[in-house]
């Protein structure tokens, strides 16, 4: 069944919170300074803008505390007057999880130091606010890698990254941010500071709380600090760009390169003919690899350690014996640091390309690995009957199932027109997934957009057993309301 619905709208339903009175104001400008509190329109614009611009975001008050004990304060004085909160990082979210409809919005932004790192533990700590870029030099620092990765890494941060379990490139190797994570400091909704920060391998004492407010959206606490896994630096990187046919040989490729690496497959993007034509024809720098046009590409990466030069040589053995076999049907081998790039700005780029050919409906979709190219085969037939002309965009982090089957509308369409479909067309990919045991959200969370898709199709008693959650902690529902649930 497909249920139809309003397109993303470009307000918040919520009814507006209380008016915050002029004392209110005052006070949290004495706890957090005057740098720390905005209410001028024009210095508030950047925490109110959506990346997506489906939304619009107003607030009385964004607040930039610098300090735990200063979120804490601010907290237990919106938990006495009944003030509800919207927790920010980046801003980068595409879901409006950050988005506020009058309520106060409180940026972690100021909260940016690397607390300590410890490269024998492997482990560092850090504010919530740090950025993910600096997460990364900072690893790097101490001959360390962080590994979570994604294209808005120079800009979002790392609470909003727990906050939305965040994914990227490197997780079929490394795992999301629930792998990543040891430790957490979190603000709870009554303003008591939970001190989770214990960098362990192993504690098994019960309940795993900090999982709690991983993928939580804010909706249950402010998360201030964390401490996260290290893993040893790559000594080389060896990626190769590889095409198909169909991405069923896509999907046995990436079998055989598990096995044939010794499990050293750290990447492993896939994107159909039309999202990489669409890169090379409107981003400038973005070129095409290979010599003809093919139905579907990979970008493999193999990472390895010292002394295992044999890598670069088990990845040309693999591609070439695939081609033998018909399996691929070309690849090229980086064979420079530039080149390397130059794939990986290739990948990066394929949202990009996307936005001068018209509208998009954006899909974020997970089924096992082994069943992508039957979801594809799935969703391209229905969007085909649905909407001919339609234009599938799929690319994404396939080593993990996870595959953005972005919508690009048919040409001369009106854009309104098809964005008034989202649903009927999004709803419709979501069903297919679900069918296969799916998730409508594999890395970008639930936020505003996709509390539609949570009512439908999670269970009653997971949607109940989270409500009982939310109760607990949050009974005066000030986090995040409206979000996720
Ligand atoms: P925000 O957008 O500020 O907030 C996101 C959510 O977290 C909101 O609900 C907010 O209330 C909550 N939140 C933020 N900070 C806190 C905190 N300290 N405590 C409690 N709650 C908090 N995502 C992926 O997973 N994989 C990708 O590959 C990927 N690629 C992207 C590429 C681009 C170009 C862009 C623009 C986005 C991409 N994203 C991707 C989405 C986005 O970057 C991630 O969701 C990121 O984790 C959001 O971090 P943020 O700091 O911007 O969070």
């Amino acid at each position: 069944m497909v249920a139809m619905g309003a397109p993303p709208t470009q307000a918040n339903d919520r009814p507006p919170p209380p008016r915050l009175s002029k004392s209110f104001v005052d006070r949290v400008t004495t706890m957090v300074g005057a740098q720390g509190a905005i209410t001028d329109p024009v210095a508030m614009a950047p925490y109110l803008a959506d990346m997506r611009g489906l939304y619009q975001s107003r607030s009385p008050l964004v607040v930039r505390p610098a300090t735990t004990d200063q979120v804490a304060e601010i907290i237990r004085l919106c938990a006495a007057e009944g003030v509800p909160i919207v927790p920010q990082g980046g801003n980068t979210g595409l879901c409006g999880g950050a988005v506020a409809s009058g309520e106060l919005v409180l940026n972690l932004g100021r909260m940016n130091n690397v607390r300590a790192v410890d490269p024998l533990d492997h482990s560092i700590t850090v504010d919530a606010g740090c950025i993910l870029a600096n997460i990364q030099r900072a690893a790097e620092e101490v001959d360390r890698l962080f590994p979570l990765s994604l294209g808005a890494e120079g800009s979002c941060q790392i609470g909003g990254n727990l906050s939305t379990n965040a994914g990227g490139t490197a997780v079929l190797h490394y795992g999301t941010m629930r792998e990543l994570t040891l430790g957490l400091e979190v603000v709870l909704p009554d303003g008591e500071v939970w001190d989770g920060l214990r960098g362990l391998r192993k504690d098994s004492t019960g309940y795993d709380l900090k999982q709690l407010f991983i993928g939580a959206e804010g909706t249950l606490g402010v998360i201030t600090a964390a401490v996260l896994k290290l893993f040893p630096r790559p000594a080389a990187r060896h990626t190769a760009f590889v095409a198909f046919d169909n991405l069923d040989a896509a999907i046995e490729l990436l079998a055989r390169a598990r096995a044939a690496s010794a499990d050293a497959v750290t990447a492993f993007e896939v994107m159909s003919r039309r999202a990489l034509a669409f890169a090379t024809t409107h981003v400038e720098g973005a070129s095409d690899p290979l010599d003809q046009a093919h139905e579907w590409y990979a970008l493999v990466e193999f990472s390895t350690g010292p002394g295992q030069d044999e890598m670069g040589a088990a990845l040309e053995a693999l591609l070439a014996q695939a081609l033998e076999a018909g399996l691929i049907v070309d690849a090229t081998i980086a064979q420079s640091e530039d080149q390397r790039s130059r794939l990986w700005f290739l990948r990066e780029a394929l949202p990009e390309g996307q936005a001068p050919e018209g509208a998009s409906i954006k899909n974020d979709t997970s089924v096992p690995v082994s069943k992508l190219p039957h979801f594809i085969r799935e969703a391209d037939a229905a969007m085909q009957a649905l909407c001919p002309g339609i234009r599938p965009v799929a690319f994404g982090h396939a080593g993990d199932g996870n595959i953005h089957y972005n919508l690009t509308q048919p040409e001369g369409m009106d854009r309104q027109g098809f964005l008034d479909r989202w649903w009927e067309l999004a709803g419709r990919v979501d069903e297919i997934a679900h069918r296969m045991n799916g998730s409508f959200s594999a890395e970008h969370g639930v936020g505003l957009l996709k509390r539609r898709e949570m009512a439908r199709l999670k269970s009653p008693l997971e949607l109940d057993l989270m409500r009982r959650i939310k109760d607990a902690l949050d009974p005066g529902n000030i986090m995040n309301p409206g979000k996720l649930l």
